[in-house]
């Protein structure tokens, strides 16, 4: 845990674009977008994957759903649409094992992901 950059950065120990911040959530810009907008949403808590969620979590994951939901909105997405990733483990592409979804948005997305 003490290695990690996302609780580096939730800590503000190592620089981001933050978009949203509060007790237990923050958002911050993908380093390398993919999308026109491409905003990371995480717990401040150290949580590896989706793997992980307990139960006793699901209040935070609704939360950081409907943080994704008001940076849709306010980032003018939420009418066009958008996509929510949420990589998990090494087959599911994640490679920052601190969870947290993607929110892509800003071009049309294709189907199915690589
Ligand atoms: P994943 O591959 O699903 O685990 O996603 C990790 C994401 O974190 C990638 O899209 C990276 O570009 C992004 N990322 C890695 N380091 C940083 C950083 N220091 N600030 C912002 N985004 C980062």
């Amino acid at each position: 845990m003490n290695d990690c950059i996302f609780c580096a950065i939730a800590a503000h120990e190592l620089p981001a674009t933050f978009v949203r911040e509060d007790d237990e959530v923050l958002a911050i810009r993908d380093v390398n977008p993919q999308a026109p907008v491409h905003v990371l949403i995480l717990p401040r808590e150290h949580i590896e994957s989706v793997a992980e969620l307990t139960p006793s979590q699901d209040g935070l994951w609704g939360r950081m759903l409907h943080v994704a939901q008001a940076i849709a909105e306010d980032e003018g997405i939420d009418e066009t649409g958008f996509r929510l990733v949420v990589n998990t483990g090494k087959a599911g592409g994640q490679t920052v094992d601190h969870l947290h979804i993607h929110l892509l948005g800003g071009r049309p997305m294709t189907w199915p992901p690589g």
